[in-house]
């Protein structure tokens, strides 16, 4: 039985789809709000301490020894400043440095105790509106290793703040300056947190970028600072000055610490451009799992001739396009990025059979996509090299409506060889092998196709009978 799914190019045969990629560098990546990662991203680890930590503190759990929470405070923080240098990370750096200053001004204006008025309760006013403050701006900063520029913004913008807490909280102040308690904001709806209303409002407001931000970049550290800030605020909520307020600030840093060790953990399983998991995590899944399974190695046709005419800009835009379309794949299938443009999927407990309309479906809807990017150069003349008669680049890219100021619609095509366990292929590198052997018979083939190790194996046979 034959098993090739040739496919002829029919442009009315489908609705096609236009999506819009941004551009390359933003880090921005459009896939489904609501998946699998995004709900980790968001809980894991920060969401999961703090809810630890309320339930912990406000159920009574943990008897709030002086010692103990001190020691969890300075260990965390200790923990969050080392790990912070070690990976040069100085937006964690300073957020945590901002905790540690927010945290000692409080008790040395106040004496241990927030009253009605004076320098503590003034104190407590600017600092509910500086910290949030500080962690947008430090969750917007470029992070760019250990370069000094990037210190001397932060300790910059730390020091002024410091200074100016140290001017409006001058011992005999009373109430501070009034843009501190905007008559505006003496609404109830601002009260129900035991804090200030305007430093209510900076949290909310500040709470509600940093979640968008974590949506939009999918990264733990953008996470993690969301988290911390949450802990920050029930930090300000449970009085400042108190042993569980002190919890709940090394908490925050505890979340800051965190998201360090989960950034890396992302950064060495899930590969940068695509967001798709990496090579690594391919050799692990593998690793895992148990027959029956299926394999399918796919690769984006021609994609050389592609980078050579459009530049590797706007290849790196269609790759995560690509990319966002096989993360979507259908039958229970595991999409990773195993190499430049070659993705490998892994359909665990499944034949070749089962897969096949999921893998046809994938197909067409990336033959179908128009993808609307940003070109650098379009060189227009065919490069030397690239078929002159591959249909998808050269008669898409010219029917295509042609944006003016750079933009493009264009349009890829992938070919895709599958594998299962059988007698002969037994360990996944068998299985990847024939996966493999049936990809090129695809790329022979035509491209654009499916092609299986049962098709190859039928078609050798026949050549050699
Ligand atoms: P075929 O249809 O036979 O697969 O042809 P091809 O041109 O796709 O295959 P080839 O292996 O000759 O070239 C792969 C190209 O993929 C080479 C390189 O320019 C491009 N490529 C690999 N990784 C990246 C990447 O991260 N970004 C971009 N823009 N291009 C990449
Ligand atoms: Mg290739
Ligand atoms: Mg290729």
């Amino acid at each position: 039985m034959e098993l090739t799914y040739p496919l002829r190019y029919s442009p009315h045969s489908c609705s096609r789809q236009i999506i819009s990629v941004p551009t390359a560098g933003t880090g921005l990546l459009r896939v489904d709000w609501f998946d699998k990662r995004i709900l980790r991203l968001l809980f894991v680890p920060g969401g999961l301490l703090v809810f630890a930590g309320i339930l912990a503190l406000e159920q009574g759990w943990i008897a709030l020894s002086a010692p103990a929470i001190n020691f969890y405070y300075y260990g965390a923080l200790a923990a969050g400043v080392l790990l912070a240098l070690r990976f040069h990370s100085s937006r964690i750096l300073f957020a945590l440095v901002t905790l540690l200053l927010a945290q000692r001004s409080l008790v040395f204006f106040s004496n241990g105790r927030i009253a009605s008025a004076g320098p503590g309760h003034i104190a407590l006013e600017v600092l509910c509106i500086l910290v949030p403050l500080n962690f947008v701006l430090f969750s917007f900063a470029q992070e760019r290793g250990l370069a000094l520029s990037s210190y001397l913004h932060g300790l910059g913008l730390i020091f002024f703040e410091s200074v100016f807490v140290a001017i409006i909280c001058r011992p005999g102040e009373g109430l501070g300056p009034d843009f501190l308690h905007p008559s505006f904001l003496a609404k109830q709806w601002l009260h129900w947190a035991k804090m200030p209303p305007l430093g209510v409002l900076a949290f909310l407001l500040a709470g509600a970028i940093l979640l968008a931000r974590t949506f939009l970049y999918r990264r733990p550290v953008e996470s993690g600072f969301f988290w911390a800030l949450t802990a920050a605020f029930l930090f300000f909520h449970a009085g400042g000055t108190k042993l569980k307020a002190l919890a709940y600030m090394a908490t925050a840093a505890l979340v800051l610490f965190s998201s360090i060790i989960e950034n890396s953990y992302f950064l060495a399983y899930q590969d940068e451009l695509t967001s798709l998991p990496s090579r690594r995590a391919f050799n692990e899944a593998l690793l895992a799992l148990e027959e029956p399974y299926v394999i399918a190695g796919v690769d984006i046709d021609h994609f050389k001739s592609f980078n050579d005419r459009y530049g590797h800009d706007t290849g790196d835009q269609v790759l995560r396009m690509v990319a966002v379309k096989l993360a979507r794949v259908g039958g229970g299938g595991q999409v990773f990025r195993v190499g430049g443009e070659e993705f490998s999927i892994v359909f665990p407990e499944r034949v070749v059979k089962d897969v096949i309309p999921h893998l046809e479906s994938l197909r067409l809807s990336i033959q179908d996509a128009v993808f609307q990017v940003r070109t650098i150069h379009d060189r227009r003349a065919v490069p030397h090299g690239m078929d002159r008669r591959h249909p998808v680049t050269r008669k898409k890219a010219s029917r295509a409506p042609s944006a003016s100021a750079g933009r493009r619609a264009l349009s890829v095509t992938v070919s895709i060889g599958v594998a299962e366990t059988t007698r002969k292929h037994q360990t996944p590198e068998q299985v990847i092998r024939a996966a493999d052997k049936a990809l090129y018979a695809a790329k022979l083939g035509g491209r654009n196709q499916i092609a299986t190790a049962h098709s190859v194996r039928t078609r050798s046979a026949r050549a050699a009978g």
